[in-house]
């Protein structure tokens, strides 16, 4: 890839440039002798001493961390902001680097730089939900305010690093924020699928007995639904993984009903 489409500029003349790519903090340095120098870190790991990090310069060590939460469970999102701390990778070579970031956020360096040039092709819910066959074959059957509820579930900063750029169709846009993430989101992925069949059936009314409600809401636009959702956060069965949406204390799925509920309030 050349460097005129790479997001990470090269430092031209300041001796450092730190860019934030989702939870990555990526450190460009130039050396005495000219030569480039290539730091990757959780941003949360920014401040710390080498010393309290492990060091790695094999791409594919940081390609297999990136998989697991610091908990050690499974990311079935990788824009998710679950990205383990506690490792550096450190490299000369701008290839590398460039792998390294495509791994662990696979597509994002691609889609940005689509974006960039105005050619990013976005893929809209209902057309997404039209290619679905067996068991998400119904997701279409959504309806618009459920479809809402989904994304302020899901796709919100706080749940996804990806900046969403699709709507529930062409002139139909969604009344949530998109977020503020460096790279967008071209179309519903697998995981906000999977929940969507999962808020289909709780709209069928085929779970709502056995799940939790939650204290009302007060705040009145979609920035102050999302707000009131944080809590919910905090209240969710952290024992339940990610990709399990089916289990009613399941994150996202508690986070659909929490939105669900404010909507009905309003
Ligand atoms: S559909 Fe939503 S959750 Fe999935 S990648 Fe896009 S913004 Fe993130």
């Amino acid at each position: 890839m050349e460097s005129a489409s790479r997001p990470i500029s090269e430092p031209q003349t300041e001796a450092e440039v730190i860019k934030t790519w989702g939870q990555l903090s990526i450190l460009i340095r130039l050396t005495e002798n000219g030569e480039r120098e290539y730091e990757v870190r959780h941003v949360e790991d920014r401040e710390k001493d080498s010393s309290a990090l492990d060091i790695y310069r094999d791409p594919t060590v940081v390609r297999d961390l990136s998989r697991f939460t610091d908990d050690g469970d499974y990311r079935p999102l990788r824009t998710a902001p679950t990205l383990p701390t506690g490792w550096s990778f450190e490299t000369g070579n701008p290839d590398e680097l460039y792998r390294v970031v495509d791994w662990v956020y696979p597509a994002t360096i691609a889609n940005w730089n689509l974006e960039r040039e105005d050619s990013l092709d976005v893929t809209q819910f209902e057309e997404t939900a039209e290619r679905q066959t067996g068991i998400y074959a119904n997701i279409g059957n959504l309806d618009r305010e459920a479809l809402e509820n989904a994304v302020v579930a899901c796709c919100a900063d706080s749940q996804c690093r990806k900046r969403r750029e699709w709507d529930a169709s062409e002139n139909d846009e969604i009344d949530v924020p998109r977020g503020d993430g460096e790279f967008p989101c071209r179309e519903p992925c697998s995981l906000f699928v999977a929940a969507a069949r999962e808020f289909l059936a709780v709209e069928q009314g085929d779970a709502e007995r056995t799940e939790p409600t939650f204290e009302r809401p007060t705040g009145r636009d979609a920035n102050e639904r999302l707000a009131q959702l944080a809590f919910v956060d905090d209240v969710s069965d952290s024992s339940v993984r990610d990709g399990e949406v089916s289990d009613p204390a399941n994150r996202y799925r508690a986070r659909y009903r929490r939105a669900k509920q404010f909507t009905a309030e309003r």
